[in-house]
């Protein structure tokens, strides 16, 4: 079934603590960028987002790449989720996803389940049994209420679109409810149940983020990239070798400043995002990188890196010569290196060998640069 997602961010997450959650970061990406990609990935046709008005254009950065509509909420929930789904009016879609930003797991298994449902109900909404008693708390101590028949709701909930858009309008002013479900159970609509999972957990306090980061972590994986860069020494007075200038008997030929260091490091990146060589995306015919510093294409390799959700863990670097001797530069290197990729010095590694005299660069034709960096991705 086709159907439109509305995820609602506009909620301040006191209760997390610190900046609200849907901003805060889960394994390197914003939680509400983790909502924002399951759902597109589960095939939602349109994503509204709703935003405080304050957030709206942090949001559109937020969600940059993404096919989204950034809609400002209102003060209470109720308000923000009529807003979004007043941003669907104009081509109503056959059913809607209602979703809080801060369930960050949910997958197309949910999202499947969720639609099946709508076949005999007008709402369907993920629950789990009450597996912990339930105590009330008074003056007189506590007492125990049944829990027979309860059931905890998550997100997302599925609706068909039109009785869910009539329920909200309808709604008297100043009502609230705290979930949507809610709404359409008060104007008479029909609303199933479908088994709930752990794994759509609400981040709502601060050891609900440490949770999160275990579970987002088992989801991860290790990838590594290498890559290897020549270039051929010629007349000048310096040599550009990870990001830092070394004054030389010779300068090395390139079309760009030639740092062999930094084109081996671009390419490892590359490798480990799965995005191709440095000639693909700055190809040598092209005049713009005609002496062109090579940070921007490191900094370009990371981007896409982290475009993928991919955090870079380690990089390390080997050059290959007979001179100039790298000894006196190394820490230069290393700091200067830390500074592009932001990485701290332990996680910066560069290292010099000769070659005995051996080949083009024992000659001192020329200078090698070998580099290998590991990164976590999604998986
Ligand atoms: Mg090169």
């Amino acid at each position: 079934m086709r159907f439109a997602a509305v995820i609602l961010a506009a909620g301040s997450g006191a209760r997390a603590g610190g900046a609200p959650k849907q901003w805060r970061a889960l394994a390197g990406r914003p939680v509400l960028r983790w909502s924002a990609e399951a759902l597109a990935s589960a095939g939602a046709e349109r994503l509204v987002v709703v935003v405080p008005p304050s957030d709206v254009e942090q949001a559109r950065v937020v969600l940059e790449g993404l096919i989204a509509v950034v809609v400002a909420g209102g003060a209470e929930r109720t308000d923000s989720a009529r807003a979004g789904l007043d941003a669907l009016a104009d081509e109503p879609p056959a059913a809607v996803l209602i979703h809080d930003a801060a369930r960050p797991f949910v997958t197309r298994r949910h999202v499947e389940a969720l639609l099946d449902a709508l076949a005999s109900a007008d709402g369907a909404v993920p629950a789990l049994p009450v597996a912990d008693t339930l105590k009330r708390d008074s003056a007189a101590g506590l007492a125990t209420a049944p829990r027979e028949g309860l059931l905890r709701a998550q997100t997302p909930q599925a609706f068909r679109y039109a009785p869910i858009r009539d329920a909200f309008s309808r709604l008297e002013p100043g009502a609230t409810a705290t979930d949507d479900a809610a709404v359409l159970e008060q104007a008479g609509g029909r609303v199933i149940a479908i088994p709930g999972d752990p794994r759509l957990m609400k981040l709502t306090y601060p050891e609900d983020f440490a949770m999160a980061e275990a579970l987002a972590g088992a989801a991860r994986i290790v990838r590594v990239g290498q890559g290897y860069d020549v270039h051929r020494f010629g007349p000048g007075d310096a040599v550009w070798l990870c990001g830092v200038r070394i004054p030389h008997t010779q300068g090395l030929v390139g079309h760009s400043d030639a740092d062999a260091g930094l084109h081996a490091l671009t390419d490892a990146i590359l490798g480990a995002a799965g995005e191709g060589d440095i000639g693909q995306h700055f190809p040598p015919s092209d005049p713009r990188w005609e002496g062109a510093s090579s940070d921007r294409f490191l900094t370009h390799a990371l981007d896409m890196l982290r475009a993928k959700g991919g955090i870079l863990l380690h990089a390390d670097v080997t050059l290959i010569c007979e001179a100039p001797k790298i000894g006196p530069h190394r820490d230069a290197m290393r700091t200067r290196l830390g500074e592009l990729l932001g990485l701290p010095l332990d996680r910066v590694s560069v290292k010099a060998t000769t070659t005995e005299g051996l080949g083009f660069t024992g000659r001192g034709e020329g200078l090698a640069a070998q580099a290998i960096v590991s990164a976590e991705s999604p998986r």
